[in-house]
């Protein structure tokens, strides 16, 4: 497939780039020469090679990242680790376009939401934990003239991180930045699929003045690879994993012999309630990214969409035509907003699952299993909208991840709750409507982690951030974070 409008004539200055593993600051092979091939999905073709590691990079890693504790870095101010973790953020704008590049040629996303999500994104990580450190307090408590107590933070030690491939460096970030931010050390294993900003960052790290040892990056696959060497190491302190559930079921079985601290962020199926009284215009502009942005590979995905039957035929109408004129192709292309899947097999498991609502009854009403006009390479799927399905389809109750979203009328705010409950994940969630007390009454019945009013993907990263139910373990943001990648102890003096 040739690129249509190529965003910037400069972007081909920019190499997919050979992963390798960042030990102890330096970059390695693995120990057996193994590499598997990386493939753009939006050609099909292979652009680079990544290096297989297991349990014997793993324990490389995670001696350095031990022994990296009690080194330079361990001895650093606070003020100090604070300028080097802003220093990368600065280094992540400054290889904004590589970086931008990087992602979209290894994950088919659209270079432009690369540039302005994934990447921005992932600085303000930095940038917010580096602020973060330095004005945070501790808990104290008189208590009466007898004695004072107060808690004395340390690092939690070496963190290992697994991540997934759908916002590669952007969550990677959201768990180094934090982790840095605390004094701890990091092995981190990036997705098989999308390896490469990982390791730029790696290399970046490295520029900012972080000290060998305190990341090191381990690339490989998950079962009896490096992400299971990873949760069974017993010299690895916590594990942070943001995935799929059935993978952190299968996490929390490998870590618990060595009981280590762990943070899940796992799946969602997250409903998109709209009331009648909602402002439709604003509802169909957010919808449509709720439903199809990073071709829906989104964990906060508004995947199940209820809509009060009183517009249901309205809302479909304008939703629909919508979604018909988005733009599905080549990454580099200005005009696109979706891009390719980020892999053959996730390609064919979405297929599937469009083939399967039609099995179960419902009707597509735009996208299908078509490969998009003009297209003959890449794994493209049309953004797909699916109505007619009962609450209990799969294809309601199963995380699709990809540009596939079920439409289902509800009559009253009774009905929207239930709907809403019924699934066995519980991530995000969002409301639409303009009245004040049904906003805030639907908000406090909805079980999730995240709730949205009138809007979707609005973030401060200060507040509380994960799932309940099967989407998640442990929050993240601001002193959520905090706490995860360190230790408390309480001080006890008596007056
Ligand atoms: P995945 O669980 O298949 O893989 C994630 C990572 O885990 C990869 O690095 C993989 O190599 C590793 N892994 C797999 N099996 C392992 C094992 N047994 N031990 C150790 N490591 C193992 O998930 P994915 O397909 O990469 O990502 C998509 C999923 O991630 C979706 O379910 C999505 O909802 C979820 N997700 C959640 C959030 C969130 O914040 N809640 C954010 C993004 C993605």
């Amino acid at each position: 497939m040739q690129s249509r409008v190529m965003e910037h004539e400069s972007l081909n200055k920019y190499k997919p780039v050979n992963c390798r593993h960042f030990i102890n600051g330096a970059f390695m092979d693995s120990l057996s020469g193994e590499t598997v091939s990386n493939i753009n999905p939006a050609t099909e073709k292979e652009i680079g090679r990544i290096a297989v590691g297991g349990e014997e990079e793993v324990n490389l890693a995670a001696s350095a990242a031990k022994k990296a504790l009690q080194g330079p870095w361990g001895r650093m101010t606070s003020f100090e680790r604070s300028s080097v973790i802003r220093r990368i953020g600065d280094l992540i704008l400054e290889n904004r376009e590589e970086l931008a590049y990087l992602e979209a040629v290894d994950t088919g996303k659209p270079y432009r939401l690369a540039l302005e999500m994934d990447i921005t994104r992932a600085a303000h990580n930095f940038y917010f934990f580096a602020d973060y450190l330095t004005s945070m307090g501790t808990e104290a408590y008189q208590q009466d003239q007898k004695a004072l107590h107060y808690a004395v933070r340390r690092p939690v030690g070496v963190v290992g991180m697994i991540n997934p491939w759908n916002l590669p460096l952007l969550l990677l970030t959201w768990k180094l930045a934090p982790c840095l931010a605390a004094g701890s050390t990091a092995v981190m294993k990036p997705s098989e699929w999308t390896p490469m900003t990982a390791t730029k960052l790696a290399e970046l790290c490295s520029e900012a003045g972080i000290p060998d040892g305190v990341v090191n990056l381990v690339h490989g696959f998950g079962p009896g690879s490096a992400g299971e060497a990873i949760t069974t190491h017993p010299d690895i302190d916590a594990v942070t994993f943001t995935g799929d559930t059935k993978t952190g079921t299968a996490i929390m079985q490998a870590a618990a012999p060595s009981l280590k601290k762990l943070s899940f962020e796992l799946g969602g199926k997250n409903p998109n309630i709209i009331f009648a009284d909602s402002d439709l215009d604003e509802v169909i502009e957010t919808t449509l990214k709720s439903s199809f942005l990073n071709q829906g590979q989104v964990c906060l995905a508004g995947s199940r969409i209820y809509v009060e039957s009183r517009i249901y035929d309205e809302f479909l109408e304008k939703f629909s035509r919508a979604a018909k004129e988005m733009t599905v192709g080549d990454p580099f292309d200005e005009r696109t907003n979706v891009g390719a899947l980020v892999s053959r097999e996730h390609y064919e498991r979405v297929k599937y699952y469009i083939n399967l609502a039609g099995e179960e009854g419902g009707t597509i009403i735009t996208g299908g299993t078509a490969m998009p006009e003009g297209l003959e390479e890449g794994y493209y799927v049309q953004p797909t909208i699916v109505t007619g399905l009962k609450q209990s389809a799969r294809c309601v109750q199963e995380e699709i991840f990809g540009p596939v979203v079920t439409v289902i009328p509800f009559d009253t705010e009774e009905e929207a709750v239930g709907f809403a409950n019924d699934t066995s994940y519980g991530l995000g969630t969002s409301i639409w409507t303009n009245d004040l007390r049904k906003a805030h009454r639907v908000a406090h019945r909805i079980e999730a982690g995240i709730i949205w009013i009138n809007t979707w993907y609005l973030r401060d990263l200060r507040t509380p951030f994960g799932g309940m139910k099967e989407s998640g373990v442990g929050r993240e943001g601001g002193a959520h974070s905090f706490e995860f990648y360190s230790e408390l102890s309480n001080v006890t003096v008596k007056l």
